[in-house]
C-alpha cells in the first residue's frame, strides 16, 4: 500500500496508458490522475456518454489529448481486440500501461441460487475479456521501454467469502493469470504485471454491494490514487508478479 506516495508532477510524461472502465468510479479517477501526471490516456468503456464526459474533463484542464475506445466486454470478440491493437499501433506504436479496471459485480447470493448466465457474464467482463484483450495488446506492451499492467483485484479475490460467487472467482482467476503472465514476461525486463486491490471505495459498485452502508465512511476513488500512480509509473520498476493494496484495511 502506497497511500502516502507523492507522485512527481511529470511522473507519466509521454506515456500512453489504457484504462478500462474509464467512465465511472475508480477508472474515471485513475484516467484523470494519469492524465494530470502527463499521460495520454485511452479511455475504454461501454457507455460512450460517460467516456465523453471524462474526455471533456481532461481537455478542459489542458492535459494531453486522450482517445476514446468504446467497447463492451460482454459482446466483444477477438476481432475487436485485434482491431483495437491495430488502431493503437497506428496511432502510438506502443502501449506503456494498462489499468484493467472495468468490472461487474453480478449477484451477491447463495451459490445454490446463482444464475448460470449471470455467472458467465461476470467471468466474461472481469477476466475472459481482459485476458484476450491483453493477448492482442502484448506486442504493443513489448514495444514499450517500461510498461506496467495492473489488474484490479478485490479482497474476495484473495480470500473467498460466502455469497460472492462469480465475482470472487473472477478475481481469484485474475490473481492467477497475473502470476502466470508475470512469470512469462519476466525475461523481457521491461514489462511488469501486478494486481491491485482498491479496498472499500465510494463508488456505485460498492453501494450496490453494501446498500445499507454510509458511503461517507469510505475513501473516495481520489483518495486511493497514490498507489495507482505508483504502480503505473517508473517508481514501481522491479516489482512484478505481486499483489498490492491501494489502502490499509479498515478497522
Ligand atoms: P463502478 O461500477 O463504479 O465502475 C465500473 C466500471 O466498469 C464502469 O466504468 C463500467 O462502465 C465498466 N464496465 C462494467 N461492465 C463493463 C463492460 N461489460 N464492458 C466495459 N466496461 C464495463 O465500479 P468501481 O469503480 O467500484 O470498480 C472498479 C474496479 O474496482 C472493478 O474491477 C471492481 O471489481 C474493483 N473493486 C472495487 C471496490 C470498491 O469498493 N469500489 C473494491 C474492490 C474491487 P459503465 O459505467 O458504463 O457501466
Amino acid at each position: 500500500c502506497k497511500i502516502d506516495y507523492e507522485a512527481p508532477q511529470g511522473l507519466l510524461d509521454g506515456r500512453v496508458i489504457l484504462v478500462t472502465g474509464a467512465g465511472d468510479g475508480i477508472g474515471r479517477a485513475a484516467a484523470l490522475a494519469y492524465a494530470r501526471h502527463g499521460a495520454t490516456v485511452v479511455l475504454l468503456g461501454r457507455t460512450i456518454a460517460k467516456l465523453e464526459a471524462v474526455y471533456d474533463a481532461i481537455e478542459s484542464e489542458g492535459l494531453p489529448q486522450p482517445a476514446i475506445f468504446p467497447l463492451n466486454f460482454e459482446g466483444a470478440t477477438l476481432k475487436d481486440y485485434h482491431d483495437m491493437a491495430a488502431a493503437l499501433d497506428k496511432e502510438f506504436g506502443r502501449l506503456d500501461g494498462i489499468l484493467h479496471n472495468a468490472g461487474l459485480l453480478g449477484d451477491i447470493t447463495p451459490f445454490a441460487q446463482y444464475d448460470p448466465a449471470l455467472w458467465e457474464q461476470v467471468m466474461q467482463v472481469n477476466i475472459n475479456g481482459p485476458i484476450w484483450m491483453t493477448q492482442a495488446l502484448l506486442p504493443l506492451l513489448e514495444a514499450s521501454a517500461d510498461a506496467s499492467v495492473i489488474f484490479t483485484s478485490s479482497s474476495v479475490g484473495r480470500r473467498g467469502r460466502a455469497y460472492w460467487g462469480a465475482y470472487a472467482v473472477s478475481k481469484f482467476a485474475t490473481e492467477g493469470f497475473m502470476e502466470v503472465l508475470a512469470d512469462e514476461v519476466e525475461h523481457l525486463g521491461t514489462l511488469r504485471i501486478n494486481t491491485l486491490n482498491p479496498g472499500a471505495t465510494r463508488t456505485a459498485m460498492r453501494q450496490s454491494a453494501y446498500p445499507a452502508e454510509d458511503p461517507g465512511t469510505l475513501r473516495t476513488p481520489e483518495d486511493i490514487m497514490p498507489t495507482y500512480l505508483w504502480l503505473m509509473g517508473p517508481d514501481s520498476r522491479g516489482h512484478s508478479g505481486e499483489a498490492f493494496d491501494a489502502q490499509p484495511p479498515r478497522t
